[in-house]
């Protein structure tokens, strides 16, 4: 062990040029790598499994995006026709956009679960 840290220690003190922009920077702060190829370690096979979750998650969150969108727009699609069924005749006559109306849902126990007012703005 005493070696290994012996050497990282000279590590430190071997300086060294990068060819493309002349750095100077100690062996030690240098990111190594290598092509020859090792033995797989559990780290590897940890990361590689952290990877396909993220993919999986990114995945699922756009469809999640994709289904909710397609909620408001069925939702948005449902505002005209619940408008004129929520109001009298002689309101859904007047011109109105049913966009600008904004509903307030309150439970009355004796009635419906639901009722709808309305506010022009
Ligand atoms: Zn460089």
């Amino acid at each position: 062990m005493s070696e290994i840290l012996s050497t990282f220690t000279n590590f430190k003190n071997i300086l060294c040029i990068c060819p493309e922009c002349n750095n100077i920077s100690r062996l030690s702060e240098l990111h190594l790598s290598s092509n020859k190829k090792t033995k797989k370690t559990w780290l590897d096979d940890f990361e590689s499994r952290v990877r396909d979750l993220g993919e999986l998650e990114s995945e699922h969150d756009s469809k999640a995006n994709e289904i909710r969108e397609k909620a408001i727009q069925r939702g948005r699609e449902q505002v005209p026709k619940m408008i004129n069924a929520s109001l009298s005749g002689a309101i859904t006559k007047l011109k109105y956009d049913p966009y600008d109306i904004k509903p307030i849902n309150h439970s009355i126990p004796a009635m419906d679960d639901f009722s709808l007012m309305f506010f022009y703005t």
